[in-house]
């Protein structure tokens, strides 16, 4: 969601004319994108922040724009008094403010109109090298903002305000506009991504609105994420299923294997609705490859509770799983009424042994496609090899001197690891060939 609204603020400058730059030392305007879903997250944002201050002191005139979660949507008072440097502070997925600064200033906008005025851009947890927009070939694109289901561990609903769903008509204005920039793919994004559309009286749900946007020329690739359990609609299953843009994918986040822990993290599902969940996934999208999000160490979760979620790992195994170890986040439920419990080593520990399950795991699913043709669709050039993702999400790197950029071709994978494979053209692409569009419909074998 961080790098969707980033992108959003970069085109925004960009339409006022700045250029991005890769150093923030000489730009005019830097904007720092926060993330506080974590504490590390938070300190990093808190790093970077300081880091800029003797940049705002050799060059009092840079603008500089904190963004983001750490600001928020409910008032940054604290974060004023403490960073006077910052000019402006923007709630997430919001380039207003920064904008309104800028051309307010008519002064500034009309003295600096002649030479070129530039733009860098840092993000709280992951940077976002400004060079890489250029040749974009997977977009992101949020269409429900906000989230108000209020998981006791999660600080987002706090920082990213209620629930919204984006207009129908802007989305896909947005998707077209993208395709015609040379986009292949798009990803629609939401906390709860299945709940696209509950607050728009006779508007498309979801699985519709995918719908409106398989329709559009040029896309070639559909992918949403987050899904929560108890959102995901047959409708919605079976629209993957039948739409061949549309890729065999699912990001369901389970978070624990124990009800109690369920039900103390506010999650309205037992482990057995997660398990039908699962098999439902599987039984009506063909080959479809499911990741999911666990956190370790939530307050009170015993050893027996912590072996539950391990053995559902191991029972239902899922291509991928994002572990987290719980960390308390202010004003949270779980902050102001649950003991943070779990030593920090316990915490280690159980991520470890998840993540020791889960490279087992991903190893086995990921050898079954050794030898397997596959489509890839290539997004850029990685330390001197290409990098793409095969319909169900997986890393694929490629040698080859040609210009893959947003092109879809068929690979065969001559090596699979957990984490990512390598493949090789059985013809050269730049020879012609191979059609471009080959088989955009067919999905591997695994
Ligand atoms: N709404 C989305 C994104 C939530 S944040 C979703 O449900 O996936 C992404 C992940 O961060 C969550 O799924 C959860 O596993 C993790 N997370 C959220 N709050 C956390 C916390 N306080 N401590 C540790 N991990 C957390």
């Amino acid at each position: 969601m961080n790098v969707a609204d980033s992108r959003r603020v970069a085109a925004a400058l960009e339409d006022l004319g700045y250029t991005p730059s890769s150093l923030a030392e000489e730009a005019d305007v830097i904007v720092l994108n926060t993330c506080v879903v974590r504490q590390s997250a938070e300190d990093k944002a808190y790093g970077r922040l300081n880091s800029l201050k003797p940049i705002k002191k050799k060059r009092p005139e840079t603008v500089i724009n904190l963004m983001g979660c750490l600001v928020g949507v409910k008032g940054h008072e604290i974060l004023r008094d403490r960073f006077p440097m910052v000019d402006v502070f923007s709630p997430p997925s919001d380039p207003g403010p920064l904008i309104a600064h800028l051309t307010q200033d008519e002064s500034r906008a009309f003295e600096d109109a002649a030479t070129s005025r530039r733009f860098a851009f840092m993000d709280g947890e992951l940077t976002l090298p400004v060079e890489e927009r250029g040749n974009l070939v997977s977009a992101f694109v949020p269409i429900v903002l906000g989230c108000s289901h209020a998981c006791t561990y999660c600080i987002i609903p706090y920082k990213r305000g209620i629930e919204r769903s984006r207009p129908v008509d802007d989305i896909v204005a947005e998707v077209r506009s993208l395709a015609s920039q040379g986009v292949k793919e798009i990803t629609l994004l939401g906390q709860i991504v299945d709940r696209y559309g509950k607050d728009i009286p006779d508007g498309p749900n979801l699985a519709q609105l995918i719908r409106l946007v398989h329709e559009v020329d040029g896309l070639e690739r559909i992918r949403f994420l987050t899904s929560h359990p108890n959102w995901m609609t047959t409708e919605l299953l079976d629209t993957v299923a039948e739409l061949p843009k549309v890729m065999p994918h699912i990001e369901v986040p389970v978070q624990a294997g124990h009800d109690e822990v369920l039900a103390n993290m506010k999650r309205e599902y037992t482990a057995d609705d997660y398990r039908h969940l699962v098999a439902d996934i599987r039984t009506r999208i063909p080959n479809v490859s499911i990741a999911t999000d666990i956190i370790v160490g939530f307050p009170g979760e015993t050893d027996d509770q912590f072996q539950s979620t391990y053995n559902l790992l191991a029972e239902l195994k899922m291509d991928v799983a994002h572990l987290a170890r719980y960390s308390t986040r202010p004003g949270t439920v779980a902050d102001r009424r649950m003991v943070d419990d779990v030593s920090d080593e316990k915490k280690w520990e159980r991520f470890r042994a998840l993540e020791e399950l889960q490279e087992g795991i991903a190893s086995e699913i990921n050898a079954r496609y050794q030898g397997e043709t596959v489509d890839v669709l290539f997004e850029e050039k990685v330390r001197g090899r290409w990098r793409g993702r095969t319909p169900t999400n997986k890393l694929v790197f490629v040698e080859t001197d040609d210009d893959l950029t947003g092109k879809l071709l068929p690979v065969m994978i001559t090596w699979a690891g957990p984490w990512s494979m390598q493949g090789m053209f059985l013809t050269r692409p730049a020879g012609g060939a191979i059609p471009l569009t080959l088989g955009i419909s067919s999905r591997e074998t695994g």
